[in-house]
């Protein structure tokens, strides 16, 4: 297939902390998986971050790690245009045109502003327009498809609609984006058994060192069952999460392990240990060396941001005069 008729993808994680394991199979190994497929446009959500994270130097570690972590898990930049949001400003540009054609009632609905407010927290605009901004990303780049986990369907339905209704104002201006969600890792389950989030402090680190893969483990709560007793898989999150990195054969035997009895949570445990650390480990030394070249790490982005301003930029000279602010 020519690269001119390959459809496009388009995702992004913020830089708010350590990427997890629950990211990777939710959402980024399928850019990975996907990259040969389809034009793809990967990016670092710094915009979205600061509706929380309000720190300078937090803000930009942040990005330099998505940054190599993107690149560690074997993102192509000559395949994949990797960028930061804030290198193309145009989508802020079109959030206040997206922001004027949407009533506050609707953005009431989402799961994130109620669940903010429900925790009674202090909710700052940024945090009740996410979705808006969200919306402009993805529509910006003609996105054909989103890959995402399970808590971000809302928003590219946002997105869906918000594309419907500046087109039946203004005219077929935008193009309907689909969320692409894997079933099996919709909600990967961090070590307590909740959502795996890096607001739960229950997550394995994707770039976690051996200690630290070692400890988390240690912490999954079991039920009392002894060694010889029959276990049910189903209900174990040592083995929800150990599927994760199996295929096939390998996770059905390790499930009958589980049904048969004879094996004790201390071996699953470290069973899984084992196997998370043969999965870590050479992405985890990848990503060391390419943190020996920031260099190159920087100028990938810088490349991929032009790339991505310069197809935003073209889009947006057809908005404005659409909505009839481009008048000479
Ligand atoms: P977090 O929820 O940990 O703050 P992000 O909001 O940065 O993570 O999410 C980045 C991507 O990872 C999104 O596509 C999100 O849906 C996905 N994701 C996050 N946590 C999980 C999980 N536990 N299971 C599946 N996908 C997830």
């Amino acid at each position: 297939m020519s690269k001119e008729s390959k459809k496009i993808l388009l995702s992004g994680v913020k830089p708010t902390g350590r990427v997890h394991i629950g990211n990777y199979f939710g959402a980024m190994k399928q850019f990975v998986d996907l990259q040969d497929k389809y034009e793809c446009y990967i990016f670092i959500a710094d915009y979205h971050a600061m509706t929380t994270v309000q720190n300078r130097a937090e803000l930009m570690q942040g990005i330099i790690d998505v940054a190599l972590d993107y690149l560690a898990i074997g993102l192509d930049p000559k395949k994949v245009i990797l960028f930061k949001q804030s290198d193309v400003p145009q989508v802020t540009e079109l959030t206040w045109m997206f922001n004027c054609i949407t009533t506050m009632p609707y953005l009431m609905r989402a799961h994130a502003y109620k669940d903010a407010e429900a925790k009674n927290k202090e909710i700052n605009v940024g945090l009740f327009d996410y979705p808006m901004l969200m919306a402009s990303d993805i529509l910006m780049q003609d996105a054909d498809l989103v890959p995402v986990g399970q808590d971000q369907k809302q928003h590219v339905e946002y997105a869906r609609d918000t594309a419907q209704k500046f087109n039946r104002i203004y005219g077929e201006t935008f193009k309907m984006p689909e969320h692409f969600i894997l079933p099996q890792v919709e909600v990967v389950p961090g070590i307590d058994g909740r959502k795996m989030s890096k607001s739960y402090d229950n997550v394995i680190p994707l770039f976690a060192t051996d200690e630290e893969i070692k400890k988390a483990v240690m912490k999954i709560p079991t039920d009392s069952k002894g060694v010889d007793e029959p276990k049910n898989p189903d209900e174990s999150i040592i083995f929800s999460i150990h599927k994760l990195l199996l295929i096939g054969e390998e996770a059905k035997a390790l499930e009958n392990k589980y049904k048969k009895g004879g094996m004790g949570y201390k071996e699953a445990k470290e069973l899984l240990i084992k196997d998370l650390i043969a999965f870590i480990k050479p992405m985890r030394e990848k990503r060391e060396m390419l943190a020996q070249d920031m260099d190159s790490v920087l100028d990938i982005l810088k490349e991929g941001g032009k790339r991505a301003s310069m197809k935003a930029e073209k889009k947006m000279k057809e908005v404005r005069e659409k909505v009839g602010v481009e008048i000479y």
